[in-house]
């Protein structure tokens, strides 16, 4: 892909959802550089730093507190929302057929039955079964949505411009650049995150893995796997 692609305008965030704070600090963002333009003249673009002080002091007027999200976002993305989440439910599904089939029919309330849960605005949790001969695929085009408390916080590369354009365009070249070579009679299906959907992929089960335990299967399930740039 060229270099002449710009990310979408902060306002125009489809996956953020209403009443997210990321909606909030967009808004925010927008009317801290919002600059006066009687003079005409052209500003010098605000360094990193002085642009998270006037994000800060924004919310502070507002008697917000940024510091305190952050910190207890920061908490649940290291410790609570990690893809070891997504690899006890893909276990879970791998042992129990009727879970599977409830997983399978509604992600979200399947996920509730081992503890798992999901912010407000994931309304659904689509479930994508891998066979022997299909490929699922996930990917947000726009920015880098996920089921993020169940498989956890997206990598760098699935932000990455390169990565949600191509995959939708040439995802069999794509996932080989990726390490996953896939024969042409294994079909590739795309799926793109929206603010309201998100994904998960559920692999095909490893051979020789049958009468595993849940702990031990749960360990072969990695986050690559449950994006579905890698099989098991
Ligand atoms: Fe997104």
């Amino acid at each position: 892909m060229s270099g002449g692609a710009v990310p979408p305008p902060l306002r125009a965030n489809r996956c953020a959802a209403p009443g997210f704070r990321s909606s909030i600090l967009a808004r925010s963002i927008v009317e801290v550089t919002r600059m006066p333009d009687q003079s005409h003249e052209r500003q010098p673009t605000a360094s990193v730093q002085q642009r998270v002080a006037a994000i800060e002091a924004a919310f502070d007027e507002r008697g917000m507190k940024p510091g305190e999200f952050i910190e207890e976002f920061k908490q649940l993305a290291e410790e609570k929302w990690i893809p070891e989440n997504g690899a006890r439910v893909v276990a879970k599904a791998w042992t129990d057929p009727a879970f599977r089939q409830r997983l399978l029919a509604n992600g979200r309330d399947a996920v509730g039955e081992l503890g798992l849960s999901m912010p407000a605005h994931h309304r659904h949790l689509v479930v994508l079964e891998n066979t022997p001969t299909l490929q699922n695929v996930i990917c947000c085009t726009l920015c880098s949505c996920t089921a993020i408390s169940i498989i956890g916080l997206p990598p760098d590369w699935y932000k990455d411009l390169e990565y949600r354009a191509r995959v939708v365009r040439q995802s069999r070249t794509v996932l080989k650049e990726m390490g996953l070579d896939l024969p042409p009679e294994i079909e590739i299906r795309v799926w793109d995150t929206t603010a309201d959907t998100r994904y998960m992929v559920l692999p095909v089960q490893p051979q020789g893995t049958l009468g595993w335990s849940e702990a031990e299967l749960t360990k072969l399930v990695t986050r690559d796997s449950l994006i579905g740039v890698a099989r098991l």
